[in-house]
């Protein structure tokens, strides 16, 4: 969300009421957010204050996990290997459908099974606790590419990747973190269970489970239960969500709104669980399928609402209609998003003739 938007605000009907899980501006009609906010983006010059602590975790974190990858290519069993892939795809779910789609943004709902499910593999991908993840990322939404926003781009590539965990936060990142509306969360018990008790539980379910199960069920060695499907495992589903962050705020195409630094970045997005169309989740950040529909086969965290949906853990699933995103690319795109969907004169017609189309009306 760019960071003039605050001044916009709309009532919508049938909304959460935080204030923060919908673009508000995304209607409106002064067409605000044509308007050039280049200089509202920044980086203040300021003196880094580090924090050493979290610098030496993240330095034995990635030596570690150096020799986990070594180790899961010469020594681990096979039951390993596919216990590190289940533990990466779902630990990263518990980021990207738990803290990101479910609880930060309110794009859909979840009964209590499904938010224990999700908690459970939020605690495991140890990004700290949802209420913490959720602030700073409604912070980050809000007061995008400023020094508020807790991973601006603006310093660079490292600082938006992993720099912004190895210092002190800018005040402005305190002083509006503050202001964010959070009393949704404040009101959740599960969500201030997982706060309260994050210290016992994180390291139960992000170091302890992985390390024991293949111990204890296949027999696997500790050091590489330590080292492949716990730290190994623990490192690339923080670098991958961390690409969002930074490579989908620099990198690629802006065809829904050129005017913000979020990109929509194809290559590789299936590894980034769907989170790779930035600029569209950027303004449209309530839609659960963080894309545009027709663009998400490659996105495993929509398959795994839909699948919820299906029988019926998952509801109240918010999108997009297709008139909503013409428009809105149409007053504020790059001119990078060429095809509308079904039937846009620019649809090249082997794509027509190739399309299957199900259920059809008998004439
Ligand atoms: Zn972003
Ligand atoms: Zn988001």
């Amino acid at each position: 969300m760019p960071p003039n938007a605050e001044e916009q605000k709309i009532s919508q009907p049938d909304m959460c009421t935080t204030g923060v899980l919908f673009e508000a501006d995304a209607e409106t009609i002064d067409g605000g957010l044509a308007k050039d906010i280049k200089h509202l983006k920044h980086a203040e010059k300021r003196k880094i204050e580090l924090v050493w602590f979290n610098i030496i975790a993240f330095a034995y974190l990635y030596v570690a996990s150096t020799y986990g990858i070594w180790l899961l290519f010469t020594a681990v069993k096979w039951q390993t290997s596919v216990f590190t892939l289940f533990a990466i795809l779902f630990s990263a779910l518990g980021i990207s459908g738990g803290a990101h789609r479910l609880w930060t943004h309110r794009t859909f709902k979840a009964n209590l099974p499904l938010q224990l499910i999700l908690l459970f593999l939020n605690t495991m991908a140890f990004q700290d606790a949802v209420y913490i993840w959720a602030r700073d990322h409604r912070v980050h939404h809000k007061y995008s590419e400023t020094d508020a926003d807790p991973y601006n781009s603006q310093r660079g590539w490292f600082f938006s990747h992993i720099g912004w965990l190895c210092c002190k936060k800018h005040p402005d990142v305190i002083a509006k973190g503050k202001g964010i509306d959070l009393s949704d969360l404040r009101n959740d018990p599960l969500i201030m269970f997982q706060k309260k008790y994050y210290m016992i539980l994180m390291p139960i379910c992000c170091f302890l489970l992985t390390t024991a199960i293949p111990m204890y069920c296949w027999n696997e060695s500790f050091n590489n239960a330590w080292h492949v499907p716990t730290l190994f495992r623990w490192c690339l589903t923080l670098n991958l969500i961390w690409l969002v962050n930074s490579s989908a705020h620099m990198y690629g195409k802006r065809p829904y709104d050129k005017t913000i630094s979020p990109t929509d970045e194809h290559f590789l997005v299936w590894l980034r669980f769907g989170e790779g169309y930035h600029n569209y989740h950027h303004v449209f950040p309530w839609d659960y399928k963080s894309a545009e529909l027709g663009k998400y086969s490659r996105d495993f965290t929509t398959y795994f609402i839909q699948f919820f949906a299906s029988i019926g853990w998952a509801y109240d699933l918010k999108s997009v209609s297709t008139d909503m995103v013409k428009r809105r690319v149409i007053r504020t795109g790059d001119g990078s998003h060429n095809v509308w969907g079904w039937g846009d004169k620019d649809q090249a017609k082997e794509d027509m003739e190739e399309t299957t189309i199900t259920h059809q009306k008998d004439e």
